[in-house]
């Protein structure tokens, strides 16, 4: 693992959001000189003495992100910043668990977090759940949060992009499915390339991988599976643990994050304490966060289902399996937003429960085209009147899921904001 001998004395950080000045403290309580900017600020960099720390929010083809590319200063993600200055704050103890894959990080995220603290673990959720890591690093190094405090981060392929050191204790590659490719000209493979940068300095026995993934969709070692679901028991090594019916965690993606999160758990606890009652009732306490297939009263006899977080195909493909409308073929969704040049074609292979598709948002034209010739389809381009359609549309027994497949930012500030209109709505 490599471990820069010194801090750099300045560095210039690209981003004025929460990544962003998450870095820029803890480079100021590092001692390091540092200058910020957003491509609302200048297009032309100065000279930058010191490497340059990108956020997330700063997309590649950003004038900002050029420049900072044509100055020659190496440069490297939030993420990699901030582990760079963890390995140097916590010489002993550290060690680190980081989960990555298209859907599901957040779910896994809090998940891990809540089974290795259910067995006295002291661990925090960080990364791109809200709380920077540089967030977490700097509190350490101000003494606010102990050095053997375990992050469990959330990791996205953008901070990957521009982390070469970044050395997880254990690390988990979830999924892989069509998202983001607006960002990567490779398309797919170029996605999936960064993503599994997570792998490249964790030993291969804490490589994890989810349950629908195989180590020969990787070109590298993987751990196998220690974790299993046999007849709904949940066993590890073969040996019963606990009842999935138990958890509070419906379909099988949320099957794979649980999993997922007990390998990643097991990685840090010594194996006997994988059949404790503590870590059962955790894992039998866990609901997954608001907006994912978060259930609504219902209105009139219609289930009312808020998946706002579905922001990519295979998220859909998800709900439709996992939701069971009274009517059979009764499920209403509204779809749609703003596309990442995805490719929608598997939801062709789940519409047997859906009754219309009420599409929304700026790709709209996108999907009529696609799924019209197979399921009835309204387009319908302002969100609050798609929702009107559909609650219109649905009868006693019927469904209404918002599970839209894409990004938000073409009409609400997130999938949070989003969500809460749709509540709103629903509710009125
Ligand atoms: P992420 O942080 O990767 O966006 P979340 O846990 O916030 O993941 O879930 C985002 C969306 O994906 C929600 O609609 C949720 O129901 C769905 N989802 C969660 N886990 C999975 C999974 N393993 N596979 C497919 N979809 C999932």
């Amino acid at each position: 693992m490599f471990t820069p001998k010194k801090n750099p004395d300045s560095v210039t950080i690209l981003g004025r959001g929460l990544s962003g000045n998450a870095a820029a403290r803890l480079a100021a309580l590092s001692g390091i000189k540092h200058q910020q900017y957003t491509d609302a600020d200048n297009t032309i960099l100065p000279p930058c003495p010191g490497p340059i720390v990108v956020s997330p929010g700063i997309p590649p083809d950003s004038a900002l992100y050029r420049a900072a590319q044509s100055s020659g200063a190496p440069m490297l993600s939030e993420l990699e910043f901030a582990f760079r200055l963890w390995q140097r704050a916590t010489p002993q103890s550290r060690q680190l668990a980081a989960i990555t894959g298209t859907n599901g990080k957040t779910t896994t995220v809090e998940l891990t977090g809540h089974l290795l603290r259910s067995v006295g673990i002291n661990a925090i959720e960080a990364g791109n759940t809200g709380l920077p890591f540089s967030d977490v690093v700097a509190d350490i190094i101000a003494g606010k949060r102990p050095n053997s405090l375990i992050p469990v981060l959330e990791v996205s392929s953008f901070q990957l992009e521009l982390a070469d050191n970044f050395a997880p204790t254990a690390a988990v590659i979830l999924n892989i499915a069509s998202d983001h490719i607006n960002r990567y000209n490779g398309g797919l493979a170029a996605y999936a390339a960064a993503k599994l940068k997570i792998f490249a300095h964790t030993p291969a026995g804490n490589r994890i991988i989810g349950a629908t993934m195989s180590s020969s969709d990787f070109n590298t070692a993987t751990a196998p599976a220690r974790f299993s679901c046999v007849n709904d028991m949940i066993c590890f090594d073969g040996r019963k643990v606990f009842n999935y019916q138990k958890t509070s965690l419906p379909g099988p993606h949320n099957l794979e994050n649980l999993l997922a999160a007990l390998e990643v758990t097991s990685r840090f606890i010594p194996h006997e304490q994988v059949f404790s009652e503590k870590l059962r009732l955790a894992a039998c306490s866990f609901h997954p966060g608001a907006h994912r297939l978060e259930v609504l009263p219902k209105r009139g006899g219609v289930a009312c289902v808020n998946d706002s977080k579905s922001t990519n195909p295979a998220s859909v493909v998800a709900a439709l399996t996992t939701v069971k409308p009274k009517n059979p073929k009764g499920i209403c969704l509204i779809l749609g937003g703003l596309d990442k040049n995805m490719d929608f074609s598997p939801l062709l292979d789940c519409l047997d429960k859906v009754k219309k598709i009420f599409i929304t948002g700026a790709c709209r034209d996108k999907l009529l085209a696609l799924l019209q010739p197979y399921v009835a389809c309204e387009a319908i381009t302002n969100f609050d009147n798609c929702v009107g359609a559909a609650i219109n549309h649905a009868v006693p027994g019927d469904m209404l899921l918002l599970s839209p497949g894409c990004a938000s930012w073409d009409t609400f500030t997130d999938y949070r904001q989003r969500g809460d209109r749709f509540r709103q709505l629903v509710a009125e």
